[in-house]
C-alpha cells in the first residue's frame, strides 16, 4: 500500500468548500438589453456589473473593434518589446496620457497583471511598502511578489500611515492604495495621501479601477477630481486604472512621469514576458475615451440612479441592523452582517429576477457580509425601483430582531 497522494484529495477539498458554503459557481451569461442578462438561460436584471457607464455594448466601441480587426487582425503576435506594440496601442497610450492629463501612459492587457508587475518593478528587498488594509487583491499580490517589507495600515487611517512612514528606515518607500475601495465604494483622500508621501519622500501608486470614467471632470478619474493632474500633477504619483470597467472593454494602463513610465517599460515582467493586448481592443478603447468625454449624460444618469437608490433605501433601513455604506460612487454596499442572512437576501433577490452578489469574509471583514450593489448608466429608473421594491420585501422590519 502506498500512502494516499495529495493529488487525490481535491474532491474532498472541494466538498469542504461546498459544506462551508464557499464554493463559487460560474454562470453562463448572454447580455440582452441594458442591464438585463440571460443567466444560464434565465432572464435576470443585474446589479453586479462593473460596466458603470453602460459602454460594453456601445455601438461606437463595437464598430471600432471591428475596424481594428480588419486593419490589424485579431492577435498582436508578440510582446510589446518585440513585435506586439501595434500602432493602435501606441496611439491609445498617447490618448490615455492626454485624457488623464499626465505626461505618459503605458497600456497593459489587464489590471491585475499591471499591479502584480509594476510594484516589483518599483521596489524590492530592503525597500518598504505601505498598503491600505482594504486594497484590492492584485495590489496585495504585487506587494508580496516585490519582496519589499509590507506595512499594512488600517483602512484610510492617515495618522497610522504617517507613523509607519516615519518609523521606516527604508530609503525607497511606496504607498499603494485603491482610489475607490471595491467592496465599500468609499473614496481615498488622495491629496492627504500625497502630502504624507511628500513629507516622507515616498512614491504614491493609486489604483482607480472604479473611478476612471466615472469621477472627475469628463470622467477623467479620481486623481483629476482631486486636482492632481495637468498643472497640478506631482512627480511622485503613479496613476493606474483598468479599462475593463467604466471604459467598457478590457486592459489597463499606468500613467505618470516620463522616467517612471520608461522604467516600467524596461522592468515590468508581466509586461515584457506577455503578449501585447490586441490592436482591436486599443481601437475600441480610443472610441471609448471619446464617448466617456462627450456623453456626459451617462455620468449624470448614473448619479441619478445612485441618489434614487440611497434615498429609496434610507426609510427601509431605518431602525434595522442593515446599513448602507457611506459611498457616492457606483459601488453601494448594503451591509447585513451575518453570512447566512446575506446569502438569504441574495437568494430572495434572485428569486425575484435580480442579481446582486453577497460578499462574505474573507473578501470583507468578519460580520460585515453584504450585498454589493453595482449601479450603471445602463440601469433605468424602473430598474432601480424594482430593486428597491424587492429589498422592501426582504429587509428586516424596524424594531424586529434579526
Ligand atoms: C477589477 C480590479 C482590478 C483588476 O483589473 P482587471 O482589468 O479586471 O484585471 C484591479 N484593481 C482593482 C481595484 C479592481 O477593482
Amino acid at each position: 500500500m502506498t500512502t494516499a497522494s495529495w493529488i487525490d484529495e481535491f474532491p474532498t477539498r472541494i466538498a469542504a468548500l461546498d459544506a462551508a458554503h464557499l464554493r463559487r459557481r460560474r454562470r453562463a451569461v448572454v447580455p440582452t438589453e441594458g442591464a438585463h442578462l440571460l443567466v444560464d438561460g434565465t432572464p435576470m436584471l443585474a446589479f453586479c456589473s462593473n460596466d458603470y457607464l453602460g459602454l460594453a455594448a456601445h455601438p461606437a466601441l463595437a464598430e471600432a473593434a471591428c475596424a481594428g480587426t480588419r486593419e490589424f487582425g485579431v492577435g498582436s503576435g508578440g510582446s510589446p518589446l518585440v513585435s506586439g506594440h501595434s500602432l493602435a496601442n501606441a496611439e491609445l497610450e498617447d490618448d490615455l496620457a492626454r485624457f488623464v492629463q499626465l505626461p505618459r501612459a503605458l497600456y497593459f492587457y489587464a489590471g491585475f497583471a499591471t499591479n502584480v508587475g509594476i510594484i516589483p518593478a518599483l521596489v524590492g528587498a530592503g525597500d518598504a511598502l505601505f498598503s491600505d488594509e482594504l486594497n484590492h487583491a492584485c495590489l496585495i499580490d504585487g506587494a508580496r511578489l516585490s519582496r519589499a517589507t509590507v506595512h499594512r495600515y488600517p483602512h484610510a487611517n492617515l495618522a497610522a500611515l504617517d507613523a509607519l512612514l516615519a518609523a521606516s528606515p527604508a530609503r525607497r518607500k511606496l504607498v499603494i492604495t485603491d482610489a475607490i475601495f471595491s467592496m465599500d465604494g468609499d473614496v481615498a483622500d488622495l491629496r492627504a495621501l500625497l502630502a504624507l508621501c511628500e513629507r516622507h519622500d515616498a512614491l504614491l501608486l493609486i489604483d482607480d479601477a472604479h473611478g476612471f470614467g466615472v469621477l472627475g471632470p469628463e470622467g477623467r478619474g479620481t486623481l483629476a477630481e482631486a486636482g492632481l493632474t495637468g498643472a497640478g500633477a506631482s512627480s511622485r504619483v503613479l496613476y493606474m486604472a483598468t479599462l475593463s470597467k467604466a471604459a467598457g472593454a478590457a486592459g489597463a494602463f499606468v500613467a505618470g512621469p516620463e522616467a517612471l513610465i520608461e522604467w516600467l517599460v524596461q522592468k515590468t515582467r508581466s509586461y515584457i514576458f506577455a503578449t501585447a493586448a490586441p490592436a482591436l481592443l486599443a481601437r475600441a478603447l480610443q472610441a471609448s475615451l471619446r464617448v466617456i468625454a462627450t456623453e456626459g449624460w451617462r455620468r449624470e444618469h448614473l448619479t441619478q440612479r445612485i441618489t434614487q437608490l440611497r434615498d429609496g433605501l434610507a426609510p427601509l433601513l431605518q431602525g434595522t441592523h442593515w446599513q448602507l455604506g457611506d459611498s457616492r460612487t457606483a459601488v453601494q454596499a448594503l451591509v447585513i452582517g451575518a453570512n447566512d442572512e446575506a446569502l438569504a437576501a441574495m437568494d430572495g433577490l434572485r428569486a425575484r429576477g435580480l442579481w446582486v452578489p453577497a460578499i462574505r469574509p474573507p473578501t470583507v471583514p468578519e460580520s460585515t457580509a453584504r450585498l454589493r450593489i453595482a449601479l450603471s448608466a445602463a440601469h433605468t429608473e424602473a430598474d432601480v425601483a424594482q430593486l428597491l421594491g424587492a429589498l422592501a420585501e426582504l429587509a428586516p422590519r424596524a424594531g424586529k430582531a434579526a
